[in-house]
């Protein structure tokens, strides 16, 4: 049964799908980093505008921001919904979606010629998608299901509302964002685009029934170290090797909270790269933990250890070290009501809830820092960023659903007292 039109979902979905919006590291200083983005950012804006949204593309942040106005007379807090419209680092040229009707839950032959196929074998979540319209790429692209499937979850439930004026709601904001996939789209983000909205939701990855209001901690150092090059021959007491010296760090750094051996709550340290001549020589690393205890102790372990070299080697390192983002639980746990609301409309809809922790982190990172609390629903699919994403325009309806039940009980809750029970504590 479906909530929403498929068929609706399903041409929306395959039209954006279609259009290439990779984000570019390289380009962070523009905004957005690609100008498919603009483009597409500007046919979105258009979009809410058909759906009878006001909406407007925001020139500055990259964002198209719509409102749809609240239709009673309460006083409700503006509740608001993201997704991105970049893609993630990987070919994006050509996407030439493929829809596997009432798909078979059997091995997809993607391109037959090259051996390319999605295979329950390899992907067994692909079962639960058994009987549904199931789209892929050509295996020769990403799909960007990541985050197109939010985009059109937001314009069905959009467009659900004005085709059904008789849900009763309160104020909605949507943001689409650019370059998300390279952490400069919510931190670009501009909080006055959104007027008193009090809580959001991004729309990233999962299945429906999943939810995340937990990330890492996140913190980028670079150590730069200063040699002496002397004549090898004359180097007696006067070189200092800059390369030895970067050694004598790495080898100070902890051998077990490293990526390939954290899962689950475990936090890490990640030499991303470390180069050395005699000359000098460079480091750099991310730091990343859920507990705050025990990112502030990695944080501190980096400075002791240079603290420690520069005294042995007498000031020879430098430090510089940046937070990139913070654990939204560090917000949310204090503000339980905007997630309790997204587990009461799961509740209501017989949909499963499944907590998870995000091992990263998203647009919502930065949104709650800004001072909207903003934690991840879901968008349906999966394998994102690679040649086997694959989404079903079922779960993108279900999506829909989600995204209305959670406007109306926003609404019931205003009226008939909220949910702030306490959140259960993961760690
Ligand atoms: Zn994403």
């Amino acid at each position: 049964m479906s909530f929403y039109d498929l068929d609706f979902i399903e041409k929306t979905f395959i039209h954006y799908a279609k259009e290439n919006t990779r984000s570019y590291e390289e380009n962070h200083d523009q905004v957005p980093t690609s100008p498919s983005q603009v483009k597409m950012g500007k046919e979105l804006t258009k979009h809410l505008q058909d759906i009878g949204l006001d909406a407007y593309y925001n020139e500055k942040t990259g964002f198209a921001i719509g409102h749809l106005k609240k239709n009673v007379s309460d006083e409700v807090t503006p509740i608001g919904f993201f997704s991105h419209i970049d893609t993630a680092d990987f070919n994006a040229e050509n996407i030439r979606p493929q829809v596997h009707r009432n798909y078979d839950g059997k091995r997809v032959v993607l391109d037959e010629k090259e051996g390319i196929y999605l295979d329950p074998k390899d992907f067994p979540a692909l079962a639960s998608c058994k009987g549904e319209t199931l789209i892929t790429s050509d295996g020769h692209t990403l799909l960007g299901t990541d985050d197109k499937a939010g985009i059109v979850g937001i314009l069905s439930m959009l467009k659900y509302l004005t085709e059904h004026p008789e849900i009763e709601h309160g104020d909605i904001y949507i943001g689409f964002g650019p370059d998300e996939e390279i952490g400069y789209g919510g931190r670009r983000f501009d909080a006055n685009d959104f007027p008193n909205v009090e809580l959001a939701y991004t729309l990233e990855n999962g299945r429906p029934g999943d939810f995340e209001y937990e990330t890492f901690n996140a913190t980028e150092a670079q150590i730069h170290i200063r040699g002496t090059v002397v004549h090898p021959g004359e180097a007696y007491g006067l070189m200092v090797n800059a390369a030895t010296l970067m050694n004598d760090f790495l080898d100070r750094l902890p051998k077990d909270e490293v990526p390939e051996k954290s899962k689950g709550y475990d936090g890490f340290i990640l030499v991303l790269n470390a180069t050395g001549s005699v000359d000098h020589a460079d480091i750099s690393l991310i730091i990343r933990d859920f507990d705050w205890n025990k990112f502030t102790a990695k944080e501190q372990l980096i400075k002791d250890i240079v603290a420690e070299l520069n005294k042995k080697y007498s000031d020879r390192f430098s430090l510089k070290m940046r937070r990139q983002y913070e654990n939204i639980y560090n917000v949310i746990k204090d503000q339980p009501y905007v997630v309790n609301l997204a587990l009461d409309a799961y509740k209501k809809l017989g949909i499963k809830q499944n907590i998870q922790t995000f091992r990263g982190g998203t647009d919502g990172n930065f949104i709650t820092q800004k001072g909207i609390p903003t934690p991840n629903l879901f968008n349906g699919g999966g394998n994102y960023h690679g040649r086997y994403e694959y989404a079903t325009v079922e779960q993108i309806d279900k999506l829909a659903e989600v995204l209305t039940e959670i406007v109306k009980e926003h609404l019931y809750q205003t009226r008939n007292g909220r949910d702030e029970a306490p959140l259960k504590k993961y760690w």
